[in-house]
C-alpha cells in the first residue's frame, strides 16, 4: 500500500500550543503523573464559570436551533454585535458585514483564506498568537514577523513594522490585547499602526478578543475606530469574556473603507457559505450574553481571581533569580524573560521538556509564539492560587538548579 503522508502545504505551518511537549505531558498523565498546566487558556476547567443566564438561555433556546442559519448568523445575534461595535466606535458597520464563526479561530483561517495568493506577505506581531502564522502560511503567504519591545511593556516597535513593509504586503495583524504578552496598546500605538498602514494601503486585522479582560484601568482602543477611510476587520467572541470558550462562538465585522474591499467580501461571502453557518446554538446566546450581566468584571477587578492571581504570578515570577516578566495588562498570560546565559539554554523545547520532566509543569515555549530567541515562555494565570502558588515555587526551585547541558 502506498504510505499516505500529510500535505506539503502543512510544512512550515507551526502550532505548538498544542505540539510535541503537550503529546509528552499527555503521555506522562497516561502514566498517572500529576502535571501542572499552566499551558492552556481555557477558563472553564480551573473554575471559572459562564454567567447563569447565559447557560440559562442556551437550555431556552436549543430547541428552536435545530437547523442552519444564515451562513453569516443569527440576526440576533449579528444586531447584538452590531450595536457592540457601535459601542467600541467602529465606524461603517453594516448588518451584512457580520460573520458569526466557530470562535474566532475559524474566521481568522477563513479571512486569510480569502485574501493571500501565494507570497504575499502579513505582518505579524512576535510575540504572537500562533494561530495568525498558521493561518497565513497555510493560505500560501508569508508572515513577516514585525517585533514587539519588552523594553517598552511589549508595544510594536513602529519603526520595525514598517521596515518590514514590502512591495507584496497587504495586511498588519494587531492582536490587542496580546497574547501571550497580556499588553494594551495606547491610542498613540494604535494611530501609529494605522498612520503605517494608511502610508502603505495595507488591511488591519484586528484580534480583540480580549477586549474586555482589562485590569488596573486601562482602556481598550478598537483599532478600527481610528481608521474610518481603511479596510479594517475586527475580531472578537465570547470563548473569553464570558468563559465559554467550549461553545465555539466568535465573530468578525468588517469596517471602514468597504468599497476597496469588495471583492474580498466576495471571498469571504464564498468560504463563510460553503461551511454554511457556525454553530446555531452557540449564536443563540450572543444577545444575552453582550446585553447581561458581565460577571467577568467579577475576576478582573481588586480581589477578583484574575487580578489576584495576575499579582501573585508577577511577583513570584520576578522575585526568581534570572527570570524578569513584565506586568501583564490584560487576558490572563505572562511571557517571562530568562537569563539564557545564566542558564545556558539554546533550546526552548529542551527547557520545556526539562522542567516537565523534573517538576511536571506544563508551560508553553516562546517559540511557540514564533518569538525568535530561546528566551522565553508563556505561563497562563488561570488555576487557583493554590495551584499557582505551588507552581511557582518549584518553578523556582527548578531554575536555582538549571543548567542546560
Ligand atoms: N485570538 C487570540 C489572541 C486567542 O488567544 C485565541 C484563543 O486563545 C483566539 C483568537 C481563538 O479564540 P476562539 O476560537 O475560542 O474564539
Amino acid at each position: 500500500m502506498r504510505t499516505f503522508k500529510k500535505s506539503s502545504k502543512l510544512d512550515n505551518v507551526l502550532y505548538d500550543v498544542r505540539g510535541p511537549v503537550v503529546d509528552e505531558a499527555a503521555r506522562m498523565e497516561d502514566d498517572g503523573a500529576r502535571i501542572l498546566k499552566l499551558n492552556i487558556g481555557n477558563p472553564a476547567p480551573f473554575g471559572f464559570r459562564a454567567p447563569d443566564e447565559v447557560v440559562f438561555d442556551m437550555r431556552q433556546q436549543l430547541a428552536d436551533c435545530e437547523g442552519y442559519s444564515d451562513s453569516r448568523g443569527l440576526f440576533s445575534a449579528r444586531k447584538a454585535i452590531m450595536q457592540y461595535s457601535q459601542l467600541r466606535n467602529i465606524p461603517n458597520v453594516d448588518m451584512k458585514h457580520i460573520y458569526t464563526g466557530n470562535g474566532v479561530s475559524e474566521l481568522i483561517q477563513l479571512s486569510m483564506h480569502a485574501l493571500i495568493e501565494n507570497g504575499d506577505e502579513v505582518l505579524v506581531p512576535a510575540p504572537d498568537y500562533p494561530l495568525w502564522t498558521a493561518c497565513v502560511t497555510l493560505a500560501g503567504g508569508n508572515a513577516v514577523h514585525y517585533i514587539c519591545d519588552e523594553q517598552n511593556e511589549w508595544n510594536p516597535d513602529l519603526e520595525d513594522m514598517e521596515k518590514k513593509v514590502t512591495e507584496r504586503t497587504k495586511a498588519i495583524v494587531v492582536i490587542n490585547p496580546n497574547n501571550p504578552t497580556g499588553a494594551v496598546y495606547s491610542r498613540e500605538i494604535l494611530e501609529g499602526i494605522v498612520e503605517i498602514a494608511r502610508r502603505h494601503q495595507l488591511m488591519i486585522f484586528a484580534d480583540e478578543i480580549y477586549d474586555r479582560l482589562i485590569m488596573d484601568g486601562y482602556e481598550h482602543i478598537s483599532i478600527a475606530s481610528l481608521a474610518p477611510d481603511l479596510p479594517c476587520v475586527t475580531y472578537s467572541g465570547l470563548s473569553k469574556s464570558h468563559m465559554i470558550c467550549g461553545y465555539r462562538v466568535g465573530w468578525m465585522v468588517l469596517s471602514g473603507n468597504q468599497a476597496c474591499m469588495k471583492d474580498f467580501i466576495l471571498g469571504i461571502n464564498m468560504l463563510s457559505n460553503m461551511r454554511l453557518c457556525s454553530n446555531v446554538p452557540a449564536q443563540s446566546i450572543v444577545q444575552t450574553a453582550l446585553g447581561g450581566y458581565q460577571s467577568v468584571n467579577e475576576y478582573i477587578r481588586p480581589g477578583g481571581r484574575v487580578y489576584e492571581q495576575r499579582n501573585y504570578v508577577y511577583e513570584a515570577l520576578n522575585a526568581i533569580d534570572g527570570i524578569t516578566a513584565v506586568k501583564p495588562k490584560a487576558a490572563f498570560y505572562i511571557f517571562p524573560k530568562m537569563d539564557i546565559k545564566k542558564f545556558n539554554i539554546t533550546d526552548d523545547e529542551q527547557f520545556a521538556l526539562d522542567l516537565l520532566h523534573q517538576k511536571k509543569i506544563l508551560i508553553t515555549r516562546g517559540g511557540g509564539f514564533n518569538w525568535g530567541e530561546p528566551d522565553h515562555f508563556r505561563i497562563v494565570y488561570l488555576p487557583r492560587m493554590e495551584v499557582l502558588k505551588e507552581s511557582m515555587e518549584d518553578l523556582a526551585d527548578f531554575f536555582a538548579h538549571y543548567r542546560q547541558s
